[in-house]
């Protein structure tokens, strides 16, 4: 009886870690995430809760490969006929540049996450970017059609977002970057609705970029894609928002990419102010989605997924 109650909530829990693949045999199939470190990536729990939720006799496993030897981790797939690969730091450009081709959105942001097998050939993909709109949706419901967008950062994460978002027909993509030319080149991610300005963090000196002040306050949708607020939850002070909250309107949605700690610095200083506000879990989940419907066809079971994800994190 699905009725919200804690019984059918403590029962849907239970019935997501039910394991329905068969036992592991010789035809069991594999896909592995590399990246160094690796230890702590939630990819193995993500798509471990969707080969179990699913049933496919498949398995996943993280694989430590350090800085260089990419080259010999794409043999290693190609020779154990490893069927899915995820690729995380700092392996997204290496990767771009040694599998046989990438798709149009990975050759452009020069960085893959997901390698895939198609007609024998090792094929870059990369995720993140359909994620986060994905997560967005999940969310908040909110199509970016005619949207006007302040990305802050401008790293790996911004550009594929940047892109993304262009690509989904944003009317406007500033991205405010510590490092103006950084914040140029992820605006080119966006072509012709893209525009670069300088991120400075002026919570107190007052010198405040009037384009960045201005662009926030004509924000409908407010992403934070710098680093700034990851960490513990004892970080909850103003050198951990990457902006002064104040100038983020109040009607804009703001999503945070970072998905540890749940809730950010920058998080709680726009749910106080009553904005509404998304932290990062929904992109981690939905980027490894379409990985997992990329490599298998099956469509992922994302709510298995974000369980297993939570149930981690909760415990970190
Ligand atoms: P990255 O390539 O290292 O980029 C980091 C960005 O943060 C750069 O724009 C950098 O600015 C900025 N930054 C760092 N410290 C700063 C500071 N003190 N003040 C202002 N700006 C600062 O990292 P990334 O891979 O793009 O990841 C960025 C964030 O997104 C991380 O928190 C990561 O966890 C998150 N992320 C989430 C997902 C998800 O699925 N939810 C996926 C990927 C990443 P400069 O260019 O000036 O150095």
């Amino acid at each position: 009886q699905r009725d919200g109650s804690v019984w059918t909530r403590i029962w849907v829990v239970a019935e997501s870690t039910i394991d329905r693949r068969p036992p592991v045999s010789g035809a069991t199939r594999l896909a592995a995430v590399i990246g160094d470190p690796v230890r702590h990536s939630l990819s193995p729990t993500l798509l471990g809760a969707a080969f179990a939720e699913t049933g496919l006799d498949w398995t996943y496993v993280a694989l430590e490969v350090a800085d260089g030897s990419v080259r010999g981790a794409l043999d290693g797939m190609r020779a154990f006929g490893i069927s899915g690969l995820s690729v995380t730091m700092p392996h997204k450009a290496a990767v771009a540049a040694l599998v046989d081709r990438c798709v149009d959105d990975a050759a452009a942001l020069g960085a893959v996450n997901c390698v895939v097998v198609e007609e024998g050939q090792l094929v870059g993909y990369n995720t993140d970017g359909g994620g986060f709109l994905d997560g967005l949706a999940h969310d908040s419901g909110m199509d970016v059609t005619g949207r006007r967008v302040v990305v802050l950062g401008a790293g790996g994460a911004a550009r594929a977002v940047v892109q993304a978002l262009a690509g989904a027909g944003a009317s406007e993509v500033v991205v405010a970057n510590r490092t103006l030319e950084r914040a140029e080149e992820a605006a080119a991610m966006a072509g012709s609705v893209g525009r670069a300005v300088e991120l400075s963090l002026g919570h107190s000196d007052g010198r405040l970029e009037g384009a960045l002040v201005d662009a926030l306050g004509g924000a409908e949708l407010v992403v934070n894609a710098t680093s700034v607020g990851m960490g513990g939850v004892s970080e909850m002070s103003t050198i951990h928002q990457p902006v002064d909250p104040a100038l983020i309107g109040v009607g804009s949605v703001v999503v945070d990419l970072i998905y540890y700690p749940a809730e950010t610095a920058l998080m709680a200083a726009m749910r106080v102010r009553g904005v509404e506000t998304y932290g990062g879990l929904s992109m981690l989940v939905c980027q490894a989605a379409r990985a997992f419907t990329l490599w298998t066809g099956v469509e992922a079971p994302v709510v298995a997924m974000r369980a297993a994800a939570q149930d981690v994190l909760a415990s970190r």
